[in-house]
């Protein structure tokens, strides 16, 4: 895969920022404040605390996000979250570490990993402060490791969901290994030797069989175990 500059897409202005710039856009982005000035004319509440939070494929890097995450929410919900944008494709078990501690969808069983291993049912400023990194993984088999990091910790007035995309790459272009055109479909199987990326017209002589074959989508999950997107 050639290398490229990695390009992202702000939520509220809809502007495209390469992924370094993106941290400071977010920062004095004025669609964003407009945003959040309306929302919070809307009602008087609490201030709410959230973090700013960047998430990436470790492996990856070029799949990225910027969220917003109510403090008070737990790290199931940011877990679900992450499977339901990113990576579900069949159940698997998923774990975050921060830390030193590995917060386990399944903790409670004997998971064997030699460092303690507590529930997600946390909150998320129990284990976040401005700073803090740490990772999650999803499927222990076939794994999708992602990287995690609070860039801040704000106030707000007001806020809709637990969990709000600030920010998000743009699909990176991957081209067909065979003729140059974009790929739109991924081998399973090669892509373990990073090979097997092949447009619609070249799939049909594609050695493996189409059953092996999955999308292209814009997730570190792709080309994984049954990830369709
Ligand atoms: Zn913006
Ligand atoms: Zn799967
Ligand atoms: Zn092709
Ligand atoms: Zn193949």
């Amino acid at each position: 895969m050639p290398r490229q500059i990695s390009q992202g897409i702000c939520t509220f202005c809809h502007r495209e920022f390469s992924k370094s710039a993106m941290t400071r856009h977010l920062e004095t982005c004025e669609q964003r404040a407009v945003t959040e000035a309306k929302a919070g004319g809307r009602r008087k509440a609490q201030p709410i605390r959230t973090f700013h939070l960047v998430v990436e494929g470790r492996d990856l890097p070029m799949y990225w996000m910027h969220l917003d995450v109510t403090a008070s929410t737990t790290l199931a919900t940011l877990d679900r979250f992450l499977r339901d944008t990113w990576l579900e494709c069949c159940g698997h078990l998923s774990a975050f570490e921060i830390g030193g501690i590995r917060y386990a969808v399944d903790a409670g069983m004997d998971g064997g990993w030699g460092m303690e291993e507590k529930s997600m049912q946390v909150r998320l400023d129990k284990v976040f402060s401005p700073g803090q990194s740490g990772s999650y993984e999803y499927d222990y088999g076939t794994t999708t490791e992602l990287k995690l990091k609070v860039i801040a910790e704000r106030e707000v007035d007001a806020k809709g969901k637990a969990i709000q995309v600030l920010a998000r790459n743009t699909p990176p272009v991957i081209l067909c290994e065979e003729c140059g055109k974009p790929a739109t479909n991924v081998c399973s199987q090669c892509i373990f030797d990073g090979k097997g990326w092949l447009c619609d017209d070249c799939v049909e002589r594609h050695e493996c069989g189409e059953e092996m074959l999955l999308p292209v989508v814009n997730s570190p999950r792709v080309g994984m175990c049954a990830y369709t997107g």
